[in-house]
């Protein structure tokens, strides 16, 4: 609370002061709680991708004073159609939050994975080239291999990854992901694929 505000509330009768005071933590918890809503995806609790996006301009933004590197990973589930013909909806919806979860969990502080579609991540990492981007999906890729319940499901996923040019344009440098992943489908899925 700013001292103003303070030193006003001091003059006023304590109890008054006290139901004020608690109002306004109340309010401030709302506040917190309705932004967290509005940032995050509901299903997974990854973040959403109006967040994603805002946080892309920022990074963008650094990036473009070249002092830093930028990378952003798309990754689709393979075959998930099938997944939820055979198991439903319920089964498959599961999977997804686990997926979600190693995703969550697989990278760094800095990094944002975001639910860009039903079943598409995009991930942003910023501070990482291209090369360390790629190796950050060996590690993904392994962390979802060996997770015990996504492998009784044969689960596998497919990835695209860039790194940003100075020049791009943000659609530019999220088409490239999508072309990224896009070889990845077409050369057989279960891969990631990362262009320059
Ligand atoms: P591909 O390897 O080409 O990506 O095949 P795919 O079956 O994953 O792709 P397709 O785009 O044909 O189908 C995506 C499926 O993902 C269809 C939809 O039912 C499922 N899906 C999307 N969002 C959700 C969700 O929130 N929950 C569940 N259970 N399924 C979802
Ligand atoms: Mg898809
Ligand atoms: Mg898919």
């Amino acid at each position: 609370m700013d001292k103003k505000l303070d030193k006003k509330l001091h003059a006023l009768d304590p109890r008054f002061r006290k139901r004020f005071t608690e109002l306004m933590s109340m309010m401030e918890e709302s506040i917190s709680l309705l932004y967290e809503t509005a940032i995050h995806d509901e299903k997974t609790g990854l973040y959403n991708n109006k967040f994603f996006e805002t946080v892309l301009d920022m990074e963008i933004e650094k990036a473009k004073r070249g002092k830093e590197k930028l990378s952003m990973m798309i990754i689709d589930i393979d075959f998930f159609k099938k997944i939820n013909d055979t198991y439903g909806h319920v089964k498959a919806d599961e999977i997804l939050k686990r997926l979600a979860n190693i995703l969550k969990t697989q990278v760094r502080k800095s990094d944002v994975v975001a639910r860009f579609g039903g079943e598409e991540f995009i991930i942003l990492l910023p501070e990482t080239s291209l090369e360390k981007a790629k190796r950050f999906s060996s590690r993904l890729r392994n962390a979802i291999k060996s997770d015990k319940i996504l492998k009784k499901y044969n689960l596998t996923v497919s990835g695209g990854i860039t790194e940003y040019k100075i020049r791009d344009m943000k659609s530019k440098f999220k088409e490239r992901a999508d072309k990224a992943l896009y070889q990845a489908k077409k050369k057989g899925r279960d891969r990631f694929v990362a262009v320059k």
